[in-house]
């Protein structure tokens, strides 16, 4: 199976270097805390049926998490988050090769 990606790659780049230029790497960070926060509060939500776990909740914070995130791995190093993300989905591979976790 291959995904393919809906958005624009490069455009997330451009903007994520213009966010960093614009606001600073501080209250960015601060930024990505509140959409982390916010999305385990929709998916509590939703595990526990309460009022504001839909899926639209949903997919919104998954969205405003991907961008924020994505400004982290341009500060603390492309290279580094990518090659740390190979090696995670290299060991996520083989568990799953071998059926366990
Ligand atoms: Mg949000």
């Amino acid at each position: 199976m291959k995904t393919q990606y809906m958005i624009s790659l490069a455009r997330l780049d451009d903007l994520t270097v213009k966010a960093r230029q614009k606001w600073g790497d501080t209250p960015q960070k601060i930024k990505t805390v509140e959409e982390l926060s916010e999305l385990s509060v929709v998916l509590c939500k939703a595990l526990n049926g309460s009022p504001g776990g839909t899926f639209e909740a949903i997919v919104d914070e998954i969205a405003d998490v991907l961008i924020t995130v994505n400004q982290m791995r341009h500060h603390y190093g492309e290279i580094e988050v990518d090659n740390r993300m190979e090696f995670k989905l290299d060991r996520l591979e083989q568990a799953i090769e071998r059926k366990t976790v």
